[in-house]
């Protein structure tokens, strides 16, 4: 890995539209519409142009499939009991309606740009830790092979659901590096959601160092999705917390990650104006020279 004399800052988004959350009957799955799906990409694409931000779009690859070629490619996977738990219920979602699933214009839409890295968020989302070993060689095939077809030379991968397993087989696909997990508050006493919370209202959140054995990338920070309780938190308290980030990332050479998922614009679309202010701020410290992009791929 490269060493870095410079404050890094790298912004990365899990391309999932309704394959992050197959297994989970959730109700605003419903807003995820191919038509708001494919507007939330564009506009995100827009607005780093805008703000000259090259950026890492890591993308499941089932959903940049058509749903024939998603069906076939899948079907041998049905012999592994854990992608048949898996595919099994999408299946089933797939009979009813395709709305949300799949969109093999979207890498296209990403190249035009000529700036972001498109990398992998798995070939179905299966988190891997679900995973037999056959089953994990059989998922990182199926990855490659998107890659080829798709002539994208991924080499870097975003666990589903950062689910960080298996990490000693990527090289042999071709993937030399991922995104580690997030640091986050964890008050052991204290419920999942109440340390997310926490952990948002945090604003003197430090960046990361970047290990230069390791073959992952810090784990950065979720842009904050104003949804359910997140909801109450102040823009502003956002757009600090990141500052700050970014502000120590410069003064320590280290790195500030930031990322989201596209589909969270379209269910608290007051996110994307802590979205915007944020690469304003990457745009002004990097026109100053204090600060660099990295794409994930860059880090190699
Ligand atoms: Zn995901």
């Amino acid at each position: 890995m490269n060493r870095i004399n410079k404050g890094i800052v790298t912004l990365s988004f899990d391309c999932e539209a309704k394959w992050g959350m197959a297994d989970l009957s959730l109700n605003w799955t419903k807003e995820l519409t191919d038509k708001n799906l494919v507007e939330v990409y564009e506009y995100i694409l827009e607005i780093l142009k805008k703000h000259n931000i090259p950026s890492t779009f890591a993308f499941v690859g089932a959903m940049t499939e058509t749903k024939d070629d998603f069906l076939a490619k899948t079907k041998p996977l049905m012999n592994g009991p854990n992608h048949k738990k898996w595919l099994k219920p999408i299946y089933s979602q797939l009979t009813e309606s395709d709305e949300g699933w799949f969109f093999p214009n979207l890498i296209n839409l990403c190249k035009k740009y000529h700036m972001h890295e498109i990398a992998s968020h798995g070939y179905t989302h299966i988190p891997f830790s679900s995973l037999t070993d056959e089953e994990v060689t059989e998922e990182m095939k199926l990855i490659k092979d998107w890659s080829l077809r798709n002539e994208l030379n991924c080499k870097t991968l975003i666990f589903p659901r950062n689910d960080i397993s298996f990490s000693e087989k990527l090289n042999r696909y071709d993937i030399q590096l991922y995104r580690n997990l997030p640091k986050l508050i964890d008050t052991k006493y204290l419920p999942k959601y109440v340390n997310t919370f926490l952990e948002e209202l945090n604003i003197f959140k430090k960046s990361e160092e970047l290990n230069f054995d390791k073959l992952c990338i810090p784990g950065g920070v979720f842009i904050n999705w104003k949804y359910g309780p997140r909801k109450i938190i102040p823009k502003t308290i956002s757009n600090i917390r990141y500052k700050n980030i970014i502000n120590d990332a410069i003064k320590r050479n280290r790195v500030a990650h930031f990322w989201t998922h596209p589909h969270n614009f379209i269910t608290a679309p007051d996110s994307k104006i802590i979205f915007e202010r944020l690469c304003q701020e990457i745009q002004k410290k990097v026109e100053s020279n204090e600060l660099e992009i990295y794409r994930q791929v860059d880090f190699i």
